[in-house]
């Protein structure tokens, strides 16, 4: 593997990308972060554990004061680390459990709660200051509320049509095309009741990757990490 640019050494490098589900956010912002030798928080990861766990411990996922006070007390454990994939709960290894499909069904439901979004932000704003704040942050809301000042802040969309697609092949052909709807735009109709990812907040810059395979949608982000000043 090639030596990461270096970019901003010694200084701040918050890159923020946000988009909907299926963008192919995860994979473009890990492979970012790893060219440009910088950590990396999947913040999507962060709620599908806490909904992992609200499940293992049985509760009402619709019941806000439980789901809050799981959030509170769960012993999260995430790697920052580009190359290493890993998320435990409470010392369990979750990192292929989070992303079943019954996960990627019920976190929704967990995400539109605002007092377990609160606890998880202010997690994820404490991650980026122990990164250094050198770090390629994704998610839906990273542009608007969890890293406002990051120096480079993205939309990274695509048509419903490549989104759809695209996470049918990243779960290996296993689903048909109504649990594809039901796990990509359904979940983005609920996830939009409370945050803003399908249009870009002022001074964010859309990436349009429809039309772009990996490389030229890493090459499009690496451009906006290129272009601001040294
Ligand atoms: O990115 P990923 O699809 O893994 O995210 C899983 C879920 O986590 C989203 O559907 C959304 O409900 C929630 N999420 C969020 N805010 C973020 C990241 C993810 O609400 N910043």
């Amino acid at each position: 593997m090639s030596k990461p640019t270096p970019v901003r050494l010694g200084k701040s490098l918050v890159v923020a990308i946000d988009g909907p589900s299926g963008s192919g956010k995860s994979s473009v912002s890990q492979e970012v972060a790893r060219r440009l030798g910088l950590a990396y928080l999947d913040t999507g990861a962060m709620y599908r554990a806490v909904t992992w766990h609200c499940v293992n411990l049985g509760l009402d996922l619709d019941d806000a004061v439980a789901v809050e006070q799981a959030t509170r007390s769960v012993e999260l454990s995430l790697s920052t680390d580009p190359d290493a994939d890993f998320v435990a709960v409470g010392g369990a290894d979750v990192t292929a459990a989070i992303r079943e499909p019954d996960v990627s069904t019920a976190v929704s439901a967990i995400a539109t709660k605002l007092g377990a979004r609160a606890e998880l932000i202010r997690m994820q704003q404490q991650m980026i200051s122990d990164a250094g704040h050198r770090m390629v942050v994704e998610g839906r809301d990273i542009t608007t509320v969890v890293a406002p000042d990051a120096e480079v802040r993205l939309l990274l969309t695509a048509s419903e049509e490549a989104r759809m697609a695209r996470r049918g092949m990243q779960l290996g052909g296993t689903q048909n095309s109504r649990q594809l709807s039901t796990q990509v735009l359904e979940r983005d109709k609920k996830d939009s009741t409370v945050v803003n990812f399908h249009q870009a907040a002022d001074g964010v810059v859309t990436v349009d990757s429809s039309d772009l395979d990996f490389e030229e949608t890493v090459q499009a982000v690496l451009d906006a990490v290129h272009s601001i000043a040294d």
